[in-house]
């Protein structure tokens, strides 16, 4: 089965992604360690990458969507794959329309919904220790002394993006993006929405069953 997964951060699409690849058994591919990969091997495609990115050019999307073509042409892709972070725009999946076609195109979208409130919760509880980097949250799981790192001692900190005005801004830039793309595979009958404000083992109960298990 051929998965696109979507949900602003926050939603906890980096567990629902691990779970999906465990427990189905196909590979999880973020764009965002695809990138770091091709470039580290220094393949053709990630010598070209590096070069925009050299000169403080944005990687153009015909790049990225050959990047995932490669990818999901690998033998471990076979039984099918999990994209995560791809397609961000309207344009790049009609580019992966093309592309991912037959046996490898898509076919369904998990789409992780959270209320705003429900993610500023999320975000503005969160905490990192200085230590050890260990992530606490004020309400789900706090330390147990107030600003103390358990694992280590270290210092609690927030991090300072992870405000309610730099939230908005993130999330108004996230939905503005998806929005048409979501349409775009809507249309297709292939969008199931997901209620990520739940715990976790239920969103994964949800996930599974959208994913026929
Ligand atoms: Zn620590």
């Amino acid at each position: 089965m051929n998965i696109l997964i979507m949900g602003p951060a926050g939603s906890g699409k980096g567990t629902m992604s691990e779970r999906i690849r465990d427990h189905f058994q196909i590979p999880h591919i973020s764009t965002g360690d695809m990138f770091r990969e091709n470039i580290k091997k220094k393949t053709g495609l990630g010598l070209t990458a590096q070069s925009y990115i050299n000169d403080g050019k944005l990687v153009p999307d015909s790049l990225t969507v050959a990047m995932v073509k490669d990818r999901i042409d690998k033998d471990d892709c076979s039984a099918g794959y999990l994209l995560d972070g791809f397609p961000r725009s309207l344009p790049q999946a009609m580019e992966l329309g093309k592309i991912a076609t037959g046996d490898k195109s898509v076919d369904l979208v998990l789409n992780l919904t959270i209320p705003f409130d429900e993610l500023v919760n999320r975000i503005t509880g969160r905490r990192l220790c200085k230590g050890c980097g260990s992530i606490y949250h004020t309400i789900s799981h706090p330390s147990k002394i107030e600003g103390v790192c358990d694992n280590c001692g270290g210092q609690l900190y927030q991090r300072s993006d992870d405000t309610v005005e730099s939230l908005k801004v993130r999330l108004n830039e996230y939905e503005n993006n998806t929005r048409p793309v979501l349409e775009y595979y809507s249309k297709k009958g292939l969008v199931v929405n997901i209620d990520a404000s739940l715990p976790i083992d239920e969103v994964w109960q949800q996930v599974k069953r959208a994913l026929g298990d």
